[in-house]
């Protein structure tokens, strides 16, 4: 359904479905064949497995609009500033972990 033209013929493969991240709903969007306008809508869990079985190939929803992928993150996530830590640091935790009143402290956030 375009929204401008109404029904129109869409083929399965001119359909981009991205499934949403902890849904079973997804978007999909397609070129209205009349108008040639974008066309998006909120696909629920009926439509999506309705479009898989028509033959459209859902993508990973993390897509841009443009096409290109945005970077992976990084696994290991942001990179902590500061200098990395050492076996000094370690073992200098160590003692403050085994300090009553430094454990205190750091509780209460007043550390
Ligand atoms: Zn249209």
């Amino acid at each position: 359904m375009c929204p401008r033209c109404g029904q129109v013929d869409v083929r399965a493969e001119q359909v981009l479905l991205h499934l949403l991240e902890d849904s079973l709903d997804g978007v999909y969007s397609f070129v209205c064949p009349a108008c040639r306008e974008g066309v998006e809508k909120r696909a629920d869990q009926r439509i999506v497995s309705l479009l898989i079985s028509a033959g459209v190939a859902p993508g990973d929803g993390r897509r841009h609009p443009d096409g290109t992928r945005p970077a992976e993150p990084d696994p290991r996530g942001p990179i902590p500033e500061g200098p990395p830590f050492t076996w000094d640091d370690l073992i200098e935790l160590h003692f403050l972990l085994e300090d009553d009143r430094f454990l205190e402290e750091l509780l209460s956030g007043s550390a």
